[in-house]
């Protein structure tokens, strides 16, 4: 019976906190005509393993920045990022664009498709940059599963300009988790999108981070910052909470 309990004790106990985003004293530094503009004034952040950590803050808080400085779009001026047991900051441009294509996946306003491509090809695209699946066959059968996850199976041979904006948005997720990253960093996801639309493509986010992903997200929308599982407030480069 003690066994049996101790067992029970163990499985329930809930899982050990792992670290997988932490960002030391990130600064960042824009040059201007005007001078230097310091648009993160000294951001610490860890993130665990599993998180959806929404991002919140007025237009021109540094959220975009700070999306920029985790996936390694851009680089800071200051501190210091390890996302795993890599250190970001110190890498150069090109290792910085080989561990994004395969450790980091996307996610931006306006969807940044390919228009000439179609919804799966659109999907194979990293994994043909990465090399990372085999034969264009593989890639494809890859691309239709993760366009099967996200709900829109049935699109995948037409042009993006032929599906709606809500359905663009999820095959830019399916896009982003083409690799299998260790996280999404999505830039204002539902920005462009009725909120309808928006609330689908939340529910895809809150569907994949039960299945274990880890979601860095920013947004202006409060309702679905209050659904995650931590919000970080950011103003004027400074997190405030
Ligand atoms: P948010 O995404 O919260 O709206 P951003 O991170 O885009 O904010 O911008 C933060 C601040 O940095 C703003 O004041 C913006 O004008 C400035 N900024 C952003 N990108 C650049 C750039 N490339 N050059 C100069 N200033 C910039
Ligand atoms: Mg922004």
């Amino acid at each position: 019976m003690n066994k049996i309990n101790n067992v029970r004790a163990l499985r329930e106990a809930p899982a050990q906190a792992e670290p997988l985003i932490d960002l030391r004293g990130v600064q960042k530094a824009y040059k201007t005509p005007a001078g230097d503009f310091l648009a993160l004034k000294g951001i610490d952040l860890n993130i665990d393993r599993g998180e959806f950590v929404a991002v919140q803050g007025k237009s021109g808080a540094g959220k975009s920045t700070l999306i920029n400085m985790v996936t390694g779009i851009d680089q800071p001026t200051a501190g210091e990022i390890c996302v795993g047991n890599r250190a970001v900051h110190e890498m150069n441009e090109v290792q910085i664009a080989k561990w994004r294509g395969s450790n980091v996946g996307v996610i931006f306003q306006f969807f940044q498709l390919l228009p000439m491509l179609t919804c799966a090809q659109n999907v194979m695209l990293p994994m043909d940059f990465a090399n990372l699946y085999n034969s264009p066959r593989e890639r494809r059968e890859r691309a239709l599963h993760l366009l099967d996850q996200v709900g829109i199976g049935e699109q995948a041979d037409k042009l993006p300009s032929a599906v709606s904006g809500g359905q663009r948005q999820r095959v830019a997720i399916a896009r982003a988790l083409a690799n299998d990253p260790s996280f999404l960093a999505a830039d204002e996801p539902t920005g462009s999108l009725d909120s309808k639309t928006a609330e689908e493509v939340f529910q895809v986010f809150e569907k994949l981070v039960e299945g274990g992903t880890t979601i860095l997200m920013t947004t202006h929308d409060r309702e679905l910052a209050s659904r995650v599982s931590r919000t970080v407030r950011i103003s004027d480069g400074r997190i405030i909470n």
